[in-house]
């Protein structure tokens, strides 16, 4: 079984991902991770994220060892990440790693879910199930102030909601994967939802569908 989220950023993917992971014994791969990393190691060799040559170099040789989960959260990271993932070469050098996960069947584990941006229209196109989650520039505003917060960050309301809206807009205006709606998803807005409201309503959807490997 493969679950395939896309969203923008702190739209409540990652929180979902983990409680779908949990109750239906998937392993977890939060894509978006893959990108910061190649953006922090970018910076770290003393390349900028934009320049193909220096992310490209970066995302070739990416070891998620070598990264703490305080290296990736930070809001440096996230900007990082959308300005190496504007890059194609960074893309297709990065793909094989999530499809092979995807595929790839963990032992003990009955599928994957994956979270990102392209999942359901790229790099998995045929996941038994779609989940495109959304929330408003706000309520992702709230919700990343808060958990940047918690991490001990100093930040600034104002520049949380300019860096979002200038990573949605690389986002979704990208000619490459760029994140969008696929026609089959399931949408789910959970603006006015708690995490546990959200993975319920996902939870009914998954459980009104039949996956693809049993129609
Ligand atoms: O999901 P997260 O905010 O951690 O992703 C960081 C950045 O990585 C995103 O803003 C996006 O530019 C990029 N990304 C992507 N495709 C994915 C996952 C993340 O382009 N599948």
């Amino acid at each position: 079984m493969i679950i395939a989220i896309d969203g923008p950023a702190a739209s409540g993917k990652g929180t979902l991902a983990r409680r779908l992971a949990e109750s239906l014994n998937l392993a977890y791969l939060d894509t978006g991770s893959l990108y910061r990393a190649t953006g922090v190691a970018t910076i770290r060799a003393g390349g900028d994220p934009a320049l193909e040559a220096d992310a490209v170099k970066a995302a070739k040789a990416l070891d998620l060892a070598k990264f703490t989960p305080a290296d990736l959260r930070s809001e440096e990271a996230g900007i990082a990440a959308s300005k190496v993932a504007f890059i194609p070469a960074v893309r297709a050098a990065l793909l094989d790693f999530q499809r092979n996960f995807a595929r790839s069947k963990a032992s003990g584990k009955a599928g994957a879910v994956l979270d990102g941006r392209d999942i359901g229209t790229v790099v998995c196109p045929d996941a038994d199930f779609k989940i495109f989650i959304e929330a408003d520039l706000e309520t992702r505003v709230r919700r990343r102030v808060k958990e940047l917060r918690e991490t001990g960050e100093n930040i600034i309301e104002a520049r949380v909601r300019a860096d979002m809206q200038a990573r949605d807009a690389r986002d979704q205006d990208r000619t490459v994967a760029p994140l969008k709606l696929a026609d089959d998803a399931f949408r789910l807005d959970t603006s006015a939802l708690t995490a546990d409201e959200a993975f319920a309503q996902a939870r009914a959807y998954i459980d009104s569908k039949v996956p693809k490997a049993k129609r």
